[in-house]
């Protein structure tokens, strides 16, 4: 009867802590931003409050003993409140017990002392993990909270009184205290998910309002249900304003990227709306009161409840493209600015990658080789030149890129629009990438045909001219070295007539003679000329023993060396070989040669004439003592007709044939002749004749002889 007393009581008190855990419910929300001290307090003074009224309607045990459901309070209290909640139930409950008096006051002080410690034991555990209370840790609490009255009523009371309340106890306490602390953790759970919730709206909340995007989402009729500030920023709006006009009202003023009105039905939240498929990439114009005008780059998403194929609403984003609009509009007037400057030169001008592909080209080039500039992009040199200028083109492509310095003005031949050949002058300058590397080249070339032909004609008319003026200096030359004979011819001719003398009369026939003989040799060296101008190129050669001939020709001119008292003289090398070569051209260069050292040394002087070996070279060296040549005659003595002054005074009879006939003889057998002269002190003439490899047969004519 009693024990049933008790356990309705008990019951009693498990139903007003239940209360507890509704007025935690609609507590707690409003709780949640107080600080955490305040809302300890709180929640110390609920429970104590709570612990406080159960224990003002106790059942009595015994006398003086209380049994009610403060261990559950007491219990969670410390558990889910922590310290201080803890410590203000205790400190309110301990403060109702010892006012209720009675024997059992200090037992039940401490009971609630000891609950409130172990509550706080698990508490701090927990707290310090981070962790929830598991339902284990509840059974162990409840079992506590159980346990530790029983047992001091049982030290304070007796076992009687003990066993008497045992089974009420521990049919109500551990079922309220798992049941109290049960709802307690599922309502924290709620909490936490609720506040985890809300955290995450927030968050992302913020995120989409942080977006430089603008962002509105549409339900399915087309009503505003969200947008963030970017999007009311970039159209101007307020959220009212937004909100309150459709997406086709006339004062959003929506035109296409030509100006003219947006067909408001294709708008992308309407299209998505009505397909159900996301649209991308589409380019507004918004045009705002002032005539500006702001363009907008628009997606549409539709967004689906699981299982709907028809979209519940769409999220429209846009980006403001003002700016990049109107800079791709000066890039694209930079662009034709560029291309019509370009085209308008009649100069090639073109760009190719690194391997040798056209990248861009201009319309002159691109219409010598009959294809349109865009049809060029992509081809190499080869598929559009013939093959020999394609690799001259391809070389030079190559030398730019790996050397990575520009070619400037190389003369190449390419083509011309009408597929005539040009020339040009072309320039390649690698192009590099931003790390460094060569990644093609931009080739501009000129077309300099016509300077070319100028500078070509001009040339001619240099190479005329001097035609022209040697020519009539060969005449003046010619009519001044023929009429001096003449006049002495004619001049004897007139005296001869006159003189009746016999011996007059043959001196004047001498003299007759001797002029027409000038006359002659004058005439058979303009023929010897004119002969070898017009030579067989490739001249059969046979060996010549060069030492055999230099004998001879200085034989030949032994009577007239001793009539000017000359010493004439001759050094001739045993290792001479014959060389390969015209026996009687050589005879006559040689002849020239000897007869001028002998003409132009006066009377008493030397000729010297000796002849080496010298890398595969037979080596002539006529030197002589005489009046020598002047340094500014001496670079025309080998021209045809040139006779220097002092030559002309010393009348040497000669014509101004002899060293231009012989320097033609030696260099159609592969040698070269030089001369040294001092002016009044001599002169030396030396001759390089290429000994031919088949001569192997060397000459053995030495003679040393020395004429005076
Ligand atoms: P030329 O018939 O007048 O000798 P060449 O062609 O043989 O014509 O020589 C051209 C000119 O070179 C001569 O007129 C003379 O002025 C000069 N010359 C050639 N050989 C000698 C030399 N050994 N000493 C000085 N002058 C020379």
């Amino acid at each position: 009867m009693f024990s049933l007393q008790l356990a309705v009581s008990l019951v009693k008190n498990v139903s007003l802590i239940l209360s507890l855990v509704f007025i935690f419910g609609l507590l707690v929300p409003s709780l949640r931003h107080r600080r955490a001290s305040t809302q300890a307090v709180i929640y110390g003074v609920l429970y104590g409050l709570l612990g406080v009224m159960l224990m003002l309607s106790p059942t009595e045990v015994g006398p003086g003993f209380f049994v009610d459901g403060r261990s559950i309070i007491i219990t969670i209290a410390g558990a889910f409140g922590g310290l201080i909640p803890a410590l203000i139930t205790t400190v309110m409950m301990s403060t109702a017990r010892w006012l209720l008096g009675g024997e059992g006051a200090i037992g039940g002080i401490g009971a609630i002392v000891i609950l409130a410690s172990v509550g706080c034991a698990v508490h701090l555990y927990h707290h310090r993990r981070g962790i929830l209370i598991a339902r284990r840790t509840l059974v162990i609490l409840s079992a506590v909270a159980t346990a530790v009255p029983l047992i001091t009523l049982w030290i304070v009371a007796g076992r009687e009184v003990a066993l008497m309340s045992a089974v009420p106890y521990l049919a109500v306490v551990p079922l309220g205290m798992i049941l109290f602390g049960y709802l307690l953790l599922r309502q924290k759970h709620q909490f936490d998910i609720e506040e985890a919730l809300q955290e995450s709206e927030e968050r992302y909340r913020s995120v989409v309002d942080a977006m430089t995007e603008g962002v509105i989402v549409r339900n399915a009729a087309g009503v505003v249900q969200a947008a963030n500030l970017s999007a009311l920023r970039v159209l101007d709006v307020s959220m009212e304003e937004m909100q309150s006009r459709a997406v086709d009202d006339p004062r959003w003023g929506i035109i296409c990227e030509d100006g003219s009105p947006f067909p408001m039905d294709h708008a992308p939240s309407m299209t998505a709306l009505r397909t159900g498929k996301p649209q991308f990439g589409q380019v507004l114009g918004f045009q705002k009161a002032g005539g500006s005008v702001t363009w907008l780059l628009m997606n549409a998403q539709p967004l689906f409840k699981a299982g709907n194929t028809q979209p519940y609403a769409v999220v429209v984003t846009f980006t403001d493209v003002t700016e990049l609009k109107s800079a791709h509009q000066s890039l694209i007037q930079e662009r034709d600015l560029l291309r019509t400057l370009i085209d308008s030169t009649p100069d090639y001008i073109f760009i190719k990658d690194s391997s040798g592909r056209f990248i861009l080209s201009n319309e002159a080039h691109a219409h010598a080789v009959h294809v349109s500039a865009d049809a060029l992009v992509g081809k190499t040199a080869f598929d559009v030149f013939p093959e020999g200028l394609a690799a001259q083109f391809h070389a030079d492509d190559l030398a730019t890129m790996q050397s990575g310095e520009p070619q400037f003005n190389l003369e190449r031949t390419t083509l011309g629009d009408q597929g005539n050949l040009k020339t040009v002058l072309t320039t390649k300058v690698p192009l590099h990438g931003r790390d460094g590397r060569v990644i093609g080249l931009v080739g501009m070339s000129r077309d300099i045909t016509d300077r070319k032909l100028v500078e070509q004609q001009s040339l001619e008319l240099v190479a005329e001219r001097e035609r022209v003026h040697v020519l009539r200096r060969f005449l003046a030359d010619m009519s001044h070295d023929f009429r001096t004979p003449l006049a002495v011819v004619n001049t004897s001719l007139y005296l001869l007539q006159k003189s009746t003398d016999p011996q007059r009369q043959a001196d004047q026939i001498e003299k007759i003679e001797s002029q027409v003989q000038r006359m002659e040799q004058l005439l058979g060296e303009l023929l010897d000329m004119d002969r070898l101008d017009r030579e067989n190129p490739e001249p059969v050669f046979v060996p010549v023993a060069i030492n055999t001939m230099v004998a001879e020709l200085v034989r030949n001119l032994e009577a007239a060396a001793e009539e000017n008292h000359h010493t004439l003289a001759i050094d001739l090398n045993h290792e001479v070989p014959p060389i390969m070569g015209n026996a009687a051209q050589l005879q006559q260069a040689l002849e020239h040669i000897l007869q001028n050292a002998v003409d132009y040394t006066p009377t008493g002087g030397a000729v010297t004439v000796r002849t080496s070996v010298q890398h595969n070279h037979v080596l002539i060296a006529v030197e002589d003592t005489g009046i020598g040549i002047g340094p500014d005659d001496l670079p025309h003595i080998f021209e045809r007709f040139y006779r220097a002054d002092q030559a002309r005074s010393a009348d040497s009879g000669g014509s101004g044939l002899g060293l231009s006939i012989a320097r033609k003889v030696i260099e159609a057998h592969g040698g070269d002749i030089v001369v040294s002269s001092t002016p009044g002190k001599g002169s030396v003439f030396v001759i390089r004749l290429p000994i031919q490899a088949t001569s192997t047969d060397h000459d053995t004519t030495a003679v040393v002889r020395s004429v005076g």
